[in-house]
């Protein structure tokens, strides 16, 4: 059985079959990630549908912060409570597109209050980050007690180290698989195997053979094979590994 720790699930024309593919590729689990302030009810509808086998969180992406107000993150999280709903996010901090300083004002205050939230609630978060990774860790930091996941990681293993000494576990998508991705070969055999998971963050980032086309969840072998490879270890310790530490966050926070 294998794990994908990120996936968005609402963001495919035929979900169905997708999820039904990944079952019978032995994704025993997948959590399918909020974004926006109202994916609420379609992400809980693919919950409802595959209990045991779907979660969901709840969070607003960076992108997507736009001029929400403090009452509209609060609303957005009413149904934190509830037993599909694993964790927040996906939140951070996303310069790419504009770094301009409103933008990046508003993201960072979007950030620090849904962390509160995760605080509050006790729940883990999934980080997003990038072309921001000095910001982001500064505001992690400044809630100590929150624990959870830097999705997709594409920094290299110095920023790694940052990231598992505030006690952060390491998500490796797709991009592990590319050959032109060396940081990330790095930092795969890099991170102890206690600190790890896998994803796909599909439909986005097919990992290779794939590479190009629509990602699903089903690929998510991919990613646990090449990492596996490249630490020099059979695939099945990888996939029990990652197994045990998506338990260890989420089960246990629950
Ligand atoms: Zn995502």
């Amino acid at each position: 059985m294998i794990i994908d720790s990120h996936c968005h699930l609402d963001m495919f024309d035929d979900t169905d079959a997708v999820v039904a593919r990944a079952k019978s590729a032995g994704v025993g689990c997948m959590v399918t990630i909020g974004t926006e302030i109202d994916d609420y009810a379609r992400l809980r509808a693919i919950c409802d549908k595959n209990p045991k086998s779907c979660y969901m969180t709840i969070g607003v992406h960076p992108d997507n912060v736009g001029l929400l107000s403090r009452e509209d993150f609060d609303c957005a999280f009413g149904n934190i409570n509830e037993d599909h709903v694993i964790g927040v996010g996906e939140i951070g901090l996303d310069y790419k597109d504009d770094p301009s300083p409103e933008i990046v004002r508003r993201q960072r205050e979007a950030f620090e209050y849904q962390l509160h939230i995760a605080y509050t609630f006790h729940k883990p978060v999934y980080i997003h980050t990038r072309y921001a990774f000095d910001d982001t860790l500064s505001i992690v930091a400044k809630y100590p007690s929150v624990r959870g996941i830097f999705h997709c990681f594409c920094e290299g293993v110095d920023s790694a180290r940052k990231v598992l000494d505030l006690g952060y576990m390491i998500s490796l998508s797709g991009i592990v698989t590319f050959k032109n991705a060396a940081s990330v070969h790095d930092v795969a055999k890099y991170v102890p195997l206690d600190r790890l998971l896998v994803e796909t963050d599909a439909p986005f980032l097919a990992p290779a053979p794939h590479r190009g086309k629509q990602n699903e969840p089903a690929y998510v072998t991919f990613v646990a094979e090449r990492i596996a490879e490249l630490r020099s270890v059979p695939p099945e310790v990888v996939l029990a590994k990652t197994t045990e530490n998506f338990n260890s966050i989420f089960i246990a926070s629950s």
